[in-house]
């Protein structure tokens, strides 16, 4: 055993190769008392950090802890990847673009149980854990749900003992951070690399991966004909480890990210020459390819740099996949046997092309061979129905770049639809809608159909999102291979979301039901005995106003806006998007506010309305939302009539570090999105687990929320997804919302004449004139429906033991939402693994 029992007296005190003036005694880089970690800490500050502790920065704190931590990780680490080796196991490929981890350090303490050693023996040397930990920049290489659910099942997979490599990019620059200037979103860019990344371990290898040129073909040395690609341009990837520890486990699995760099970082014949710049230059547009996450856009489907990203990633990974595999003595032709691949949506689908040709070109497969391996290989999840978000490249753009990618899938085409030709004779209809190759406009290559055809395995997020793929978006596939498709409900780890974040509640759980939920969430269930125990209930409301407090002091901090922490915490926080709707919550607000104002709502609930969010840089009537979240803001905090029973706080750049602040104070959580709009969503997950309730619609995972929690404790309104269709069909009027709701006509009249921002009618005529002419998300016609529960739930706040029981039972029944369920039933299922 690596790790030494603590209690056990330590031999090798005095070790021979131990330096005469060396007066600390031996140091064991595995040891994990306070002492060990004491010891390890002074080490690292002087061996790695090279300051004296005395004249150390936080920063420099910091990189000596998130040593000491690494080391606590390595023998592990050897450990995971030996042990997988010698059972030759089958392994998960997890690709994804975006992996939004945020910070290690505590989350990696929480895992290996090292905190409260580790905040002794920084005591000891007269330092604290939090104002350290504080300091760690969040790597946020993602923009919001999609990166957070690949870290999150990261989490679950190491937790479960699942063998995988997690493959990605390493954006040298990740998601901007959001800065709020006069209520406008300001973007910055993310410097998380600069001062050096503790976590990662640089590796020996390297892949090739090349663009543009031409194919051709030619006769091999048996005479065959065979295809090969000509590139043009050749980049290197160089792979960065992060170790994953699971919790309470020995597993401590890999997230490898590549970064790009040229073949040759430095042409010396170029810099003797006297071009200096040319020399450099080659260097430079290699590494653009890694250099920066890109912020989801309307216009990205044409960015050429994105798809040489994806490309570039992917390649990177099935190259090293391939090559792990032949290191393990296993031929090519049993690779869907011992790997399975989970495309994180489409951006790494160009791996099914990939890895045809890697097959063919690179390893003399027949079609028919390569084929087989490649389509039992991949799986692949939907993220979205979002017309605008499903990925297109325009074909001579994807051509220039990937000529024979392109190739390889017209023929995957062709082959596919004379399959389908013969299943289905005389519907050309149904052939030019199942087509890889989109005909409406410009011709594109459409990348959900390739990874569809191209899977083994096809799944949705949430269970009305799995049938609107079913019926809707891919009903032609599913018609035709309804065994491939699947619903795997999302889900969050406890261990970020719940124990890392909300210790104070933790506390409380684990004293009363004890600690098994920690690995198995459904445990929780067992806090329902005490639904309607008058005393525990109010020790729950306390441990929750207690980060009610800690995020009311951290506003009053940060924005100098005080808020009161007895007041309902009405949260609405995640990417800002017509579709979930942050404009129907402000709406909602003003409409308060002229009731307040009239005399018209005379015993208001109290209630602090928090906003968070980033806006795409390019989506303009986002920004506009959050301008408008803004000015309302300003409205009633500084109205005497109204800034005592209400305010509204807009918390900018809305992270991963700052969720874990504001999911535990959240009493009221606001799923409102268009229903049939949000696939699924995680936030809602995250305060149901912390003991929030739920306003929303019937959409995405609240759905099964609600079924989980039961409808008494969950506040449902709005359309549903056959109304809204149906709506729609019918020729959606929302004019007419507008003249019949009296409250809806003060609010609208109101932002148009200018009379709530100081006579300011031009800046939000946009956004009014898109909802009354248009309002593609039908927040008109919900408005009605929203205020009236909002109602009910200002009154139901209002009962504190009524309150109290129903936040318990959305915690005790929030165990469906653990991604350690999800993570099961994709091994169960789509991956065929063991889960330990
Ligand atoms: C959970 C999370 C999200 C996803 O939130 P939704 O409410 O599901 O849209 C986005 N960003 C961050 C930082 C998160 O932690």
């Amino acid at each position: 055993m690596p790790f030494q029992d603590q209690e056990a007296p330590r031999p090798q005190q005095h070790e021979p190769e131990q330096q005469a003036q060396d007066t600390q005694p031996s140091e064991n880089r595995a040891g994990t008392s306070a002492k060990d970690l004491e010891i390890s800490f002074r080490n690292h500050m002087t061996h790695t950090v090279g300051r004296p502790l005395e004249n150390s920065s936080i920063l420099d704190q910091y990189h000596a802890l998130a040593a000491v931590v690494r080391d606590r990780m390595m023998d592990q680490w050897l450990e995971t990847i030996e042990n997988y080796k010698q059972h030759n196991v089958r392994v998960l490929g997890y690709l994804s673009a975006e992996y939004l981890l945020g910070p290690h350090l505590e989350n990696a303490l929480l895992n290996l149980d090292l905190r409260p050693q580790m905040e002794e023996a920084l005591k000891n040397v007269g330092l604290d854990l939090a104002t350290i930990a504080a300091e760690e920049p969040e790597p946020g290489l993602g923009n919001g749900g999609l990166g957070r659910l690949a870290a999150c099942f990261m989490d679950s997979l190491s937790t479960l003992d699942v063998p995988v490599l997690g493959y990605g990019l390493r954006y040298e620059f990740g998601i901007f951070r959001q800065e709020i200037v006069d209520g406008w979103q300001v973007e910055k860019s993310d410097k998380w690399l600069q001062y050096g990344n503790p976590w990662e371990i640089g590796a020996s290898t390297s892949y090739e991966v090349c663009f543009f040129g031409h194919t051709e073909t030619y006769n091999d040395d048996q005479g065959l004909l065979r295809h090969r690609w000509v590139p043009e341009h050749t980049v290197k990837g160089i792979p960065y480890d992060t170790p994953i520890p699971g919790y309470q486990t020995r597993t401590v699995n890999r997230l490898r990210l590549w970064k790009a760099a040229a073949v040759d970082s430095f042409d010396l014949s170029i810099f003797n020459s006297g071009d200096y710049m040319g020399a450099v230059r080659q260097k430079m547009e290699s590494e653009t390819i890694s250099k920066v996450l890109y912020p989801p856009d309307e216009q990205i489907q044409g960015k050429r740099l994105r798809l040489m990203q994806q490309y570039f990633f992917t390649s990177c990974s099935l190259q090293d996949m391939l090559r792990l595999h032949c290191m393990r003595g296993e031929k090519l032709s049993t690779f869907h046997e011992k790997w399975t691949i989970q495309l994180n949506d489409t951006h790494p689908s160009i791996g099914i092309p990939e890895l045809m040709r890697l097959l063919m070109d690179n390893h003399n497969f027949s079609w028919d061979d390569a084929w087989n391996v490649t389509q039992k290989t991949f799986g692949y999840t939907n993220h979205t129905l979002l017309p605008e978000a499903l990925e297109r490249w325009p074909l001579d753009l994807f051509g220039g770049l990937l000529p024979r990618h392109l190739e390889i899938i017209y023929e995957i085409n062709e082959r596919f639809l004379d399959d389908m030709r013969s299943r289905y004779p005389n519907d050309d209809a149904r052939m030019r809608r199942m087509s890889i190759i989109g005909e409406e406009g410009e011709r594109s290559v459409q990348m959900a159909k390739l990874a569809v055809i191209g899977s083994k395995a096809i799944n949705g997020v949430a269970e009305l999102h799995t049938q609107l793929l079913e019926q809707d978006t891919l009903h032609d596939y599913y018609e035709t291979f309804p065994e491939r498709f699947s619903n795997k409900t999302n889900g969050v780890t406890p261990r970020r979301w719940l124990m890392l974040s909300n210790p104070c509640l933790v506390d409380l759980i684990n004293e009363t039901i004890g600690t098994r939920w920690h690995k198995d969430l459904y445990g929780l269930r067992g806090l329902e005995h005490f639904a309607d125990d008058k005393n525990f209930l109010a020790r729950w409301r306390q441990a929750q106003e207690g980060c009610k407090s800690s995020l009311a002091k951290y506003i009053s901090q940060n924005l100098s806006i005080t808020v009161d922490p007895a007041s309902m915490f009405d949260v609405h926080v995640k990417r800002i998007h017509e579709y979930k709707r942050q404009h129907l919550k402000a709406l909602h607000i003003l409409s308060l506010y002229c009731q307040i104002k009239n005399g018209t709502l005379k015993n208001p609930t109290p209630t602090t309305y928090l906003f968070g969010g980033k806006a795409a840089p390019s989506y303009v009537m986002a920004k506009l939302m959050i301008k408008l979240v803004c000015s309302v803001a300003d409205l009633v905090n500084n109205d005497p009539a109204t800034r005592d029973v209400m305010k509204v706080v807009f918390l900018p750049n809305y992270s991963v570090s700052l969720g874990q602040h504001i999911y535990p104070a959240a009493d009221l959580s606001e799923q409102i999105s268009t229903a049939g709009k949000e696939a699924s969503g995680t936030g809602c997950m995250k305060m149901m687990m912390n003991g929030a309730v739920t306003i929303g619609t019937l959409d995405g995972a609240n759905i099964e929320i609600r079924k989980e929690c039961g409808e008494e404790n969950f506040f449902l309104f709005g359309l549903t997804a056959p109304q809204i269709a149906d709506t729609l069909h019918a020729g959606y009027q929302p004019r007419a919302y507008y003249e019949r709701s009296p409250l809806l006509k003060e609010v609208m009249d109101g932002i148009t004449s200018g009379r709530f921002f100081g006579g300011n009618s031009a800046t939000f005529a946009p956004l009014v004139d898109n909802l009354l002419s248009w309002d593609p998300f039908f927040v008109l016609a919900d408005f009605d429906s929203y205020d009236t529960v909002h109602t009910q739930v200002s009154d139901a706040y209002r009962d504190t033991n009524a309150w109290g029981r129903m936040s318990l039972l959305n915690t005790a029944r929030s165990g469906k939402f653990s991604s350690d369920r999800t993570i099961r039933e994709y091994c169960r299922d789509i991956w065929k693994l063991p889960v330990g």
